[in-house]
């Protein structure tokens, strides 16, 4: 992909033409403390255990050392950040870019072959930093690091951080003045939607042409791995119409789907299945821009993020998004909103560009392609992606219910009977949702056989100071649970049989965690670590959050089960704001 050089002193923002991304060097830290460490991340990029005690490796996250690059000669791998644009809040906001993230090598984990592009947050300045300072603040980088994990952990596709590094010289000044730190991230790819749409606006169709060839080459590992055409009868729900080879790009007569189309519908598949994971978790991103929404399918730019506490459809952890666009309930339709801007970038792609080659498609121009045919082909090919992303959602939803839920089949009826009415319950009565399903592993069939005894386990889903919500007494809130606990328990009976309450706690307790990294949790940590200088804590967490199925967790029993406890009232819900 084409690339901008902007040596260092003459770094300062600006827009950048014909290029997706900039030479540029990280700025020198003193005295960087490392705070912590992901070991499962360590593991992941490839290091081995002991990797991040050398001095090298603090070089490297505090942005001190440039792997791979010699000074002398002028040769290696030189860092870069990424340019790329955004819509935001509905809005097209122009050129954005990696303003605090500079990438600095790729690494391929020799024993999984997944190759990763490794990066550090608010390591200074870039060409993309608009009027902002390339800086993080402790508090947001602590967010993110632990979350990235969190989320991995939960099996939820997310980019992953590696370290967590303070910077004790670096004051960066927000709402007050703040300690600055980095943090080390990595991803299989940081593309963004932005990324399309900044050439889009551009109107650079050989720069779309050649990231998308990129995109399917060099990200997905070839056009053979992109799913193939679905027949008629298919509604795209399920995996195996993957993998067949591409035929013949050169324009076999028959039948062979335009390969771009083809690459849409996989960026398509891919977020559909993260956010039905998000909704499965009831975890909010709280800034689902253009820009923050990844090629890859992964969970992506952590900043006002929350998981849910009681389940709230309308909650957004954005304070400043008063129209709840990013809420709960929306992260669906936002994601296939962002996908559709997508479409718009590949559209011309879709249509007679793709049987010739790159230098013949740039000559040819829009005006030369028959335009009305055009728009009603990609179209077709967006609308049709629209109904592949429902169908493929919904499969992947009911999938993660299903086993939430500890059953072993999926039944039509499940989807009204089970799981909208759990959740209207949940809703309507204040339900911490991540405590209902911990807890509802744990039920023995027997308890739930009288209505008494229904009524009784009812309580155990209820805050400390029991049922709340509008016009509901402890009562009527009990009948309510009791009903759907009859319903659960007739369908838990006919996958399981009778006598098998300890193998479903085990299934159940693997998928359902104990441990979720809540906004109080975080605000809590930040202060002990900020105020009160404390470090063991940060391990601690984050250990929780690696291991979130976990009983117990070798630490301070005490706080653990504080932390996995019933959340303080007044710290339910919180919300966050942008600054970070
Ligand atoms: P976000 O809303 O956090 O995804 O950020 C939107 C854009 O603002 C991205 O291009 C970021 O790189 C940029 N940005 C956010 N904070 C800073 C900062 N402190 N310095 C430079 N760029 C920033
Ligand atoms: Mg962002
Ligand atoms: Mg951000």
């Amino acid at each position: 992909l084409e690339s901008h050089n902007a040596p260092r002193e003459s770094l300062g923002p600006r827009l950048v033409k014909g290029a997706l991304f900039t030479y540029v060097r990280p700025e020198p830290a003193k005295e960087p403390e490392l705070l912590a460490v992901s070991q499962a991340a360590l593991r992941d990029i490839g290091l081995g255990e002991g990797a991040e005690k050398t001095e090298e490796f603090k070089d490297v996250v505090s942005g001190n050392k440039i792997l791979g690059w010699s000074g002398e000669t002028g040769e290696g791998i030189y860092p870069w950040a990424q340019c790329y644009g955004g819509f935001q809040f509905g809005s097209w906001a122009g050129q954005l870019g990696d303003g605090r993230a500079i990438s600095l090598f790729e690494a391929t984990n020799p024993i999984t072959n997944v190759r990763y592009e490794i990066q550090l947050k608010g390591a200074g300045k870039t060409p993309y930093s608009r009027f902002a300072d390339g800086k993080a603040v402790l508090r947001s980088s602590i967010r993110e690091f632990i979350v990235s994990e969190a989320l991995h952990a939960l099996s939820i596709p997310t980019t992953r951080a590696l370290s967590l590094t303070l910077l004790p010289h670096s004051k960066v000044q927000r709402e007050r003045l703040e300690p600055g730190a980095i943090v080390t991230r990595f991803a299989e790819s940081w593309l963004r939607i932005g990324t399309f749409d900044i050439l889009r606006a551009r109107g650079d169709r050989g720069l779309i042409r050649k990231l998308s060839t990129y995109v399917a080459e060099n990200v997905f590992g070839g056009w053979g791995n992109l799913p193939a055409k679905l027949t008629a009868d298919q509604n795209g729900a399920d995996d195996t119409t993957r993998g067949v080879p591409e035929r013949d790009i050169e324009g076999n007569p028959g039948e062979e789907e335009n390969r771009f189309a083809r690459l849409y519908r996989e960026i398509v598949r891919r977020n559909a299945k993260t956010v039905a994971a998000w909704q499965a978790y009831a975890f909010t991103n709280g800034v689902l821009n253009t820009d923050n929404t990844s090629l890859y399918g992964l969970s992506i730019d952590f900043g006002p993020f929350a998981f849910l506490d009681n389940f709230d459809p309308n909650y957004t952890p954005n304070h400043d998004d008063h129209m709840l666009r990013y809420s709960y309930r929306n992260q669906t339709t936002i994601i296939w909103w962002n996908l559709v801007r997508l479409g718009e970038s590949l559209a011309e792609l879709f249509g007679a560009g793709s049987r010739v080659d790159d230098e013949e498609f740039i000559e040819k121009g829009v005006q030369e392609n028959n335009t009305d045919e055009l728009i009603k082909r990609a179209e077709g090919i967006i609308s049709r992606a629209g109904e592949e992303y429902k169908a493929v959602f919904l499969a992947e939803y009911k999938r993660l219910l299903t086993a939430r839920l500890g059953l072993k089949t999926q039944k039509h009826s499940d989807f009204q009977q089970l799981f909208s009415e759990l959740l209207d319950t949940m809703s309507a009565l204040e339900l911490d949702f991540h405590h209902f399903f911990r807890k509802l592993s744990s039920v023995k069939l027997v308890e739930l056989e009288s209505e008494n005894g229904r009524e009784e386990v009812a309580g155990r889903f209820f805050h400390r100071e029991g049922p709340s919500g509008i016009g509901i007494t402890e009562k009527s809130a009990r009948k309510r649970v009791g009903d759907w606990l009859a319903a659960w328990r007739a369908r838990a009976l006919e996958d399981w049989g009778e006598n098998k309450d300890s193998e479903r706690e085990i299934a159940m307790k693997a998928v359902n965690p104990k441990f979720i990294l809540r906004s109080w949790i975080l605000d809590e940590l930040i202060q002990r670590v900020e105020r009160r200088g404390e470090r063991e804590i940060l391990h601690r967490v984050l250990n929780m959050a690696l291991h979130p199925f976990n009983e117990e967790w070798a630490g301070d029993r005490e706080e653990e089960e504080r932390f996995c406890g019933d959340v303080p009232r007044l710290q339910r819900a919180m919300q966050c704001s942008c600054s970070s």
